[in-house]
């Protein structure tokens, strides 16, 4: 199948783009001006339900709607269009939209770029202790850049991922220099979209002996629902299942972290074929996705997702809430209705479809389970647990925090008992750098 991509605010080629009605057509030329969408002609054609693409997950999923950009800003620019400001001026006016739209949360800039040999580690974060993400410089765009997504500022030109020369070299001098660390995560953008000979480049030098201590590869991608054919048809279609074949006969442990909002996009026999590829080189594919309104915030549909997958053999794994970033408000939505759908979707699917877990705030401190909501000691509680921290202590410890209907993440949550306090504080931010004195902080709690 023939790649074909529309990209920034280049919609009006897009052939299907006669079903939208004039509101739409005139919100989409807005919104995309400060929010890019990106999109290929699978996604266009076997994906999104044009009939009714004004309620359809996959539309919303892929465009950005007029609801996605505060009313104020939405304002500006049409006002901006229709006095025929210069080029200039709306080129300044669309920065300062993206800038309040909080393009680096999380503290992903300030806290996780690990320094080593005095310098940063451009292309590498290190937040936990036994996982480094790394971030390969033609991996930096995605088949799609969906209206949720965290790392958005990327795909507006954003500088704050600097390369090396040989980052790859740079990474693996890290990681042998970090014995602690077992797992490397390859992320983006979409390291998928890179052709294969860049990701053998990459991969094939985790297989030296001296990074025996990397046993597990994971590969954060969102090829495999919106763009099959990369395990199918594409020119390196077969390199890069017998890269995969060769890293597991090598014995890495290779999880192919797919991104999946939706059970639709599991359902098209190219997306079986693929999964059967993949899974065929002994790759193991796990899912992640987070709850969205106006997606996927329905039992329904994650019941759907979880017996969907489970029956082509994918591993549900984390399910997130959504960060404070880009479209937010449209998304979001209270923690205590993620969790109610969390636990009845859970319900009704069997053990195999339980090993989803969530929902999931990737705050600063680190990953925070929502357990439940009980009375304690008289106090209406959020029963929260530490999935990951940065403070190693801190993972798999509970905490209570007071009960908020209306919360939507973790800082407007309140400690319910003054012991939980700690949890909600930032305190040490660890080094891993091998060079400093603080590298394995250990907070006792
Ligand atoms: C989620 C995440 C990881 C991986 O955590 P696991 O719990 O091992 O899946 C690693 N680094 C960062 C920055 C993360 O957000």
């Amino acid at each position: 199948m023939k790649y074909k991509v529309y990209t920034g605010h280049n919609y009006k080629s897009i052939p299907q783009i006669k079903y939208l009605d004039a509101d739409s057509l005139y919100a989409l030329d807005i919104v995309s001006r400060i929010l890019p969408f990106r999109v290929n002609n699978y996604v266009l054609d076997e994906l999104i339900d044009w009939q009714n693409y004004a309620t359809d997950p996959l539309f919303i999923l892929t465009f950005p709607q007029q609801d996605m950009l505060p009313k104020v800003y939405f304002q500006q620019i049409a006002r901006l269009l229709k006095n025929n400001a210069s080029k200039t001026e709306l080129a300044q006016q669309i920065y300062r939209i993206r800038m309040a739209l909080n393009p680096h949360p999380s503290g992903q800039t300030e806290y996780n770029i690990p320094v080593f040999n005095d310098e940063y580690l451009a292309g590498i974060q290190h937040k936990y202790n036994e996982t480094v993400l790394y971030f390969p410089k033609q991996g930096q765009t995605c088949h799609s850049y969906c209206t949720f997504c965290f790392r958005w500022a990327q795909f507006i030109g954003d500088k704050t991922l600097k390369f090396s020369a040989d980052s790859e070299q740079v990474l693996v001098d890290y990681l042998k220099a970090n014995t602690q660390v077992t797992d490397l995560l390859i992320t983006g953008g979409d390291p998928l979209v890179m052709k294969t000979h860049h990701l053998q480049n990459l991969l094939e030098r985790l297989l030296q002996p001296e990074l025996a201590h990397i046993t597990t590869i994971r590969i954060g991608s969102k090829a495999l629902t919106y763009w099959p054919y990369r395990f199918l048809t594409d020119s390196d279609a077969p390199q890069l299942l017998e890269l995969f074949s060769k890293l597991v006969q090598r014995g890495k442990h290779v999880a192919f972290m797919a991104h999946i909002n939706h059970w639709r996009e599991l359902s098209t026999e190219v997306v079986k074929q693929a999964v059967t590829k993949i899974k065929n080189t002994g790759v193991i594919i796990r899912s992640q996705a987070p709850i969205l309104a106006n997606i996927n915030n329905s039992v329904d549909d994650w019941i759907k997702l979880w017996k969907k997958q489970v029956e082509l053999g994918i591993v549900p794994y984390y399910v997130f809430v959504e960060r404070d970033t880009g479209a937010k408000n449209y998304f979001e939505l209270p923690l205590f209705e993620a969790l109610t759908i969390y636990q009845s979707s859970i319900q009704n699917v069997s053990g195999l479809g339980r090993t989803a877990r969530g929902p999931i705030m990737s705050a600063t401190t680190g990953k925070i389970e929502i357990l439940g909501r009980k009375t304690l000691a008289g106090v209406d509680c959020f029963i929260l647990r530490y999935m990951q921290a940065r403070i190693p202590s801190y993972v798999g410890k509970i905490f209570f925090a007071k009960f908020d209907g209306n919360a939507t993440w973790f800082d407007h949550l309140e400690p319910a008992f003054s012991e939980d306090k700690h949890f909600f504080q930032n305190e040490t931010i660890p080094d891993f750098s091998p060079n400093s004195n603080n590298s394995n902080v250990e907070v006792s709690v």
